[in-house]
């Protein structure tokens, strides 16, 4: 049986994408993954009774979806709660089986490998880096520091490396840590009964390798000790010339409180970024993943995904297979252009809903970090009337509000005013790349409150 919690982790990085950031905080996250028994039960357990309750109403249909996107089978989800946790520990011996499954266990998701990944414009540098760096641990770029947004492969990529190895270098050690469990094991050990000994089976553990990678490394910054710590390992694995790969979503310079040993330690391997991908690489992306998970669809559905979903790679397959499971549940085969509508327009119903005209002017304001004052004021220079354009727009666009109230909404502009704001941002749509990044990350944000 795989490892539980490698599931769980993607299961929850699709969810969030799924449920409304208030409900993933209070309800998805504090859920403890327990194990998949042999009857393909996924055993899960919340803090409380109503805890439970919620998950069996609001979520379970999103958490077996994601599930089964995940595992490729259908899993029955049992939801626990705190007391039936420890009874259901108690009878299944759940530790002991754990334990024991550890040394065969494969901690890479085996989808993620190089054969899978789709290499185009946005990634091929990176890729190359990082089968370079497979082929030839330790000897070539190191370490090998990849950055990008969200869902644009990093992970990915770190667990092609690491299955890449396993299958031609068997004989190396490799360790994979997400960031939060790095600072977690350290901090255990630290304050540990037996701290001396905690410590130093800590440092055996990560020092002791042919290979590290620490995926999301932003989440180092703020957190003093666990950065000189990993300052030494980092050191002690690269003097020795053991291979460090280090993923994080921007680039040394940009994650704050950063300890400037360690950020220019970062710098002097190589530095790559993945970007987001264009539309020829994500419609081969969605070909991929219908082939690999046996979503079909149709051209023009693949089509119509990639054309509308341009910024993240995980909410792309996502959407592919809401396409594919909601054609399944009236009976056919092949997902058509029918899910899509529905998917497409109710996932709009849905953030409409939601949605207010201020909520928009706010979300632009945090982005562009300008005061609501201003962008509803008069001002004229440049950093205010691009960002009072864009609200304007993303307000008539989403919101279908009429010209006159929006301009009510900006200091009481006339309405041909608006109409002027919208027609730029949708003419400069067409062709100015930085608009089209900026209009998407700030629907993505909105879309995502
Ligand atoms: P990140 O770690 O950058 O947030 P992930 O590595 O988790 O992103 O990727 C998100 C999803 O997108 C994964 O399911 C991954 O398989 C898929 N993906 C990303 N890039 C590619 C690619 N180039 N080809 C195929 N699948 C990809
Ligand atoms: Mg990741």
């Amino acid at each position: 049986m795989k490892d539980i919690m490698v599931i769980w982790q993607q299961v929850l990085e699709k969810l969030e994408l799924r449920v409304s950031s208030v409900s993933f905080l209070l309800w998805i996250k504090p859920i403890k993954p327990i194990e998949i028994d042999d009857k393909d039960n996924l055993v899960i357990a919340t803090p409380s009774v109503s805890a439970k309750n919620q998950i069996l109403r609001n979520f379970i249909d999103k958490i077996s979806e994601c599930c089964f996107e995940i595992v490729g089978k259908p899993l029955k989800i049992v939801v626990l709660d705190q007391n039936e946790e420890i009874e259901y520990l108690k009878n299944n011996r759940v530790e002991e089986k754990n334990v024991s499954a550890k040394d065969e266990k494969n901690p890479f998701v085996e989808k993620f490998t190089f054969d899978n990944f789709v290499v185009g414009k946005s990634n091929q540098f990176v890729y190359a880096a990082a089968r370079t760096v497979a082929e030839h641990p330790g000897k070539r770029y190191n370490p090998l520091f990849i950055y990008g947004g969200v869902g644009l492969g990093k992970t990915h990529l770190l667990h092609s490396i690491g299955n890449y190895i396993r299958e031609f270098s068997p004989e190396l050690k490799i360790q994979y840590v997400p960031c939060d469990k790095f600072t977690n094991d350290y901090i255990a050990s630290l304050y540990s009964p037996t701290k001396n000994k905690s410590i130093m089976e800590f440092r055996g553990k990560y020092r002791n390798l042919d290979v590290l990678m620490v995926d999301d490394i932003q989440f180092i910054s703020n957190k003093k000790e666990t950065q000189e710590e990993f300052f030494h390992t980092f050191n002690e694995l690269i003097l020795a010339n053991k291979q460090v790969i280090i993923c994080s979503d921007r680039p040394p310079k940009d994650i704050p409180t950063l300890e400037d040993r360690l950020r220019s330690r970062f710098a002097s391997g190589l530095i790559h970024d993945i970007q987001q991908p264009d539309i020829e690489t994500r419609i081969a992306i969605l070909h991929k993943k219908s082939q690999l998970e046996k979503y079909y669809a149709e051209d023009e559905v693949i089509n119509y995904i990639a054309e509308h979903i341009d910024t993240n790679i995980r909410e792309l397959e996502g959407k592919l297979s809401e396409v594919y499971f909601l054609a399944t549940l009236s009976g056919k085969k092949v997902a058509t252009m029918e899910e899509v509508t529905d998917i497409f327009s109710n996932h709009m119903e849905e953030i409409k809903n939601d949605l207010t005209p201020d909520k928009v002017i706010s979300v632009v304001c945090d982005y562009f970090n300008i005061s609501y004052q201003d962008i509803t004021g008069k001002k004229k220079n440049k950093e205010i009337v691009e960002p009072r354009m864009i609200a304007i727009y993303l307000i008539s666009e989403i919101l279908n509000l009429p010209l006159v109230n929006i301009g009510k909404l900006f200091g009481g502009r006339d309405h041909t005013t608006i109409m002027h704001s919208r027609d730029k941002i949708t003419e400069d749509l067409k062709h100015n790349k930085k608009t089209q990044t900026l209009v998407n990350e700030i629907r993505n944000m909105l879309t995502k409150q």
